[in-house]
């Protein structure tokens, strides 16, 4: 039997393409060895590879004059491969900080150029995003960052903010669940191991014109190296490649991002009808307009009734609820595999629990 998995990333995936992974697994397509045991430049691996760029190119929209990368280490490393690609000499950029992950890509990016705060929610506990009135980008900003989900605290941009520089989007936590600005972005990335795979690489959108291969930076660090060898500058995470290939595979049976994005809302606004139905012995910290779609974060009246929560669910087979150690509480991960019977099964133990 398989659980439902609130986990936040890694997370639930479509037990389709698990099941057609184990299949072909040990022994690929008759080939006598598994894909993981073949050269990342036989013909067998190079078709799963460009296949998976092909299909996230065309399932995100990606407009010509951008490239599509898979690199190496997490959303993380994008943290410090933004400025380091974006900022020359003198340059300067704004973050907009709205949580832990965008204040942690803009700590990162501090080592690596000239970076400063263009709005901090700190000053509205993180309960909202900012308008883009309120935004404040230092003069001649190279870019803006923002993180348009934020997974710990349930909050994301509702809209794009046009600030009249380009923006740097860390996607990660909704990443294909909902369509790209593309006119208003130089980069969008995020770690693929939320809605597109396992853990272990992520995927970077990027403007052809921002790419420079002289820039002074070693050769995995330059977007420019990933973007001239078709990610294929090292040996790439094959498996990670190969079993995101078939999730967007998965998405792109399954309507895109369009209807992706419809089921996230229908999923999210369950979780969130049953936390405003509760006549607040549920409560969400985030603004209406402002909340999550994919990770739904609410607190009970008290930690011991959050934990009881917490041990019910479990017994109902409702796992990895818990809220992130930094904040505590209750949060909900409902990614792109999400079966509505786990939501439905979740509001079922929401609308219980406290009688
Ligand atoms: N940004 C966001 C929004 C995230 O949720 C995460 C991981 N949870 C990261 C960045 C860091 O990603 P990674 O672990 O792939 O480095």
């Amino acid at each position: 039997m398989r659980i439902h998995n609130f986990s936040a990333g890694p997370c639930t995936l479509p037990l389709e393409v698990l099941e057609e992974a184990r299949d072909e697994f040990v022994d690929y397509h008759g080939a006598g060895a598994s894909l993981i045991e073949m050269s990342h430049r036989s013909p067998e691996y190079d078709a799963v590879h460009q296949a998976a760029l092909a299909t996230a190119r065309r399932l995100a929209e990606v407009p010509d004059d951008f490239d599509v990368l898979f690199v190496q280490g997490g959303a993380s490393l994008q943290f410090a491969m933004v400025p380091m690609n974006l900022l020359d000499h003198g340059d300067t950029a704004g973050y907009a900080l709205t949580g832990s992950w965008s204040k942690k890509a803009f700590e990162d990016a501090l080592h690596h150029g000239d970076v400063s705060v263009a709005w901090d929610g700190a000053e509205v506990g993180y309960a909202r995003t900012p308008d883009a009135t309120e935004l404040d980008p230092p003069a001649f900003a190279r870019y803006l960052h923002l993180c348009s989900n934020e997974t710990i605290g349930g909050i994301r941009w509702p809209d794009w903010p046009d600030v009249g520089v380009p923006l740097a989007v860390d996607m990660s936590s909704e990443f294909l669940a909902r369509p790209i600005p593309w006119d208003l972005v130089d980069v969008v990335y995020g770690g693929v191991q939320k809605n597109l795979g396992p853990a272990g690489m992520s995927i970077v959108f990027v403007r052809r014109s921002v790419l420079d291969a002289d820039a002074d930076l070693a050769a995995y660090l330059n977007w420019a190296t990933h973007a001239a060898k078709d990610s294929l500058y090292n040996t790439p995470p094959v498996f990670v490649v190969w079993m995101t290939g078939k999730v967007l595979a998965w998405l792109e049976e399954h309507g895109g991002v369009a209807a992706f994005e419809e089921r996230a809302a229908e999923r999210a606004g369950r979780l969130y009808e049953a936390i405003d139905g509760s006549g607040g012995y549920y409560r969400s910290p985030v603004d209406v307009a402002h909340r999550s779609h994919m990770n739904v974060v609410f607190r009970l009246p008290s930690e011991e009734d959050e934990a009881r929560f917490l041990a019910g669910a479990a017994e109902r087979g409702l796992a990895n609820l818990k809220g992130h150690r930094s904040v505590g509480g209750i949060r909900a991960s409902i990614y792109a595999a999400m079966p509505m019977e786990g939501v439905e099964a979740l509001v079922d133990h929401m609308e219980s629990f406290p009688r």
